[in-house]
């Protein structure tokens, strides 16, 4: 397939409308948003959200998030809790996406069978035109291929789908970095399924009551149905096999110097998602600094494109810094722990 790219901003609306084209006729387009890359279709078409999941490969049981330009939500939703109105008052266009029950226009194909429907609207301005010139809501997952770590450059997009979609726009960096925070909204509580960059705080601060589904804070169980399927997945992968060293940090230094040592030993060269902080204490290695521990909004932002910057370098092993599990911190933690199949060493 030949797959158009556009680099542009929201001021170019000829060219978003042409995306916006190719969204009506049934096709596929990558576009930015705030969190990360999205690979978009027609969300109330089912075949055109067919091919989001062929062109990533990914699994069918894991459902498409639905982006929208209006806050009138009715048409795909059952009812609209009070919870769900203060948070789209509150935090709505951004980051956070609501699980809520599905009316009968959303193909079951977009929630992989469920009877509930993720609904969240981007802040980013090509984002919202290309939804509103296209009439219909975007079901849009990431724009990488499956169990890669998530595009937050469209760089990135291109790598993962040239030649899989028809079209590719955008050009900015994404400013969150991570998906979205994702809630399941009832009348009396809200739970977090997926930590992002709306936090448990940040939703206490509005009076809601938040729990924290528990998969997010242990390893799957095999056997455990999950709430959001896309939790069972190993995911945001780099090629090397990763560890995360947490506990005090001179601790975590001195263990991945030893273990830079080592694997040189042996003839393996190991990669270190290290911070400002601590980049110059390693000998040896790859070492790629995330950001400044002070600032875990952009390391947050860094994530994605430091784990694919070791697939480039070709690394056998990374050992990560870890971070507490606070704030944007759970977020971060909860990317890491699964790019790295829950591999966790506390020293
Ligand atoms: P992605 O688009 O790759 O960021 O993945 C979307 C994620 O949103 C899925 O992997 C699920 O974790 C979550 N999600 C989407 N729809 C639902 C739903 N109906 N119920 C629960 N979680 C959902
Ligand atoms: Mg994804």
């Amino acid at each position: 397939m030949d797959t158009k790219v556009y680099y542009l901003d929201e001021h170019q609306d000829e060219k978003i409308r042409e995306a916006a084209e190719v969204i009506k006729r049934g096709g596929l387009v990558v576009f930015p948003t705030e969190t990360v890359y999205g690979l978009g279709a027609n969300a109330l078409d089912e075949e055109a959200c067919r091919k989001i999941f062929i062109a990533k490969g990914r699994p069918q049981d894991n459902p498409l998030i639905v982006h929208v330009a209006d806050f009138d939500i009715s048409d795909y939703v059952e009812y609209i809790p009070e919870n769900a109105k203060k948070i789209m008052e509150n935090f709505w266009p951004g980051p956070i996406t609501m699980v809520l029950k599905k009316s009968s226009k959303i193909p079951m194909l977009v929630t992989a069978n469920l009877d509930s429907v993720a609904i969240r609207m981007p802040s980013n301005k090509v984002a919202r035109k290309l939804i509103e010139y296209s009439g219909v809501p975007i079901a849009a997952p990431s724009a990488n291929i499956s169990g890669r770590p998530s595009p937050t450059t469209i760089e990135h997009a291109i790598e993962d789908l040239m030649g899989r979609v028809d079209m590719i726009i955008g050009g900015e960096k994404c400013e969150f970095g991570l998906e979205s925070t994702v809630v399941e909204v009832l009348n009396d509580k809200v739970t977090i399924l997926r930590p992002g960059a709306i936090t448990k705080d940040m939703l206490e601060d509005i009076g809601l009551t938040v729990d924290i589904d528990p998969a997010i804070l242990k390893r799957p169980d095999e056997n455990l149905k999950p709430k959001s399927p896309g939790m069972k997945y190993r995911h945001y992968a780099p090629k090397a096999e990763m560890t995360i060293v947490t506990g005090r940090i001179d601790r975590a230094v001195d263990y991945i110097n030893y273990k830079i040592k080592e694997m040189k030993s042996k003839g393996k060269v190991v990669g270190v998602l290290a911070t400002e902080e601590t980049k110059q204490l390693y000998e040896g290695g790859y070492i790629i600094s995330v950001g400044s521990r002070n600032k875990l909004g952009l390391i947050a932002a860094n994530l994605f494109d430091t784990l694919r910057e070791f697939d480039k370098i070709n690394v056998d092993y990374i050992y990560a810094e870890g971070f507490e599990e606070e704030g944007l911190g759970l977020a971060i933690m909860n990317r890491m722990k699964k790019a790295a199949s829950y591999n966790i060493i506390n020293v």
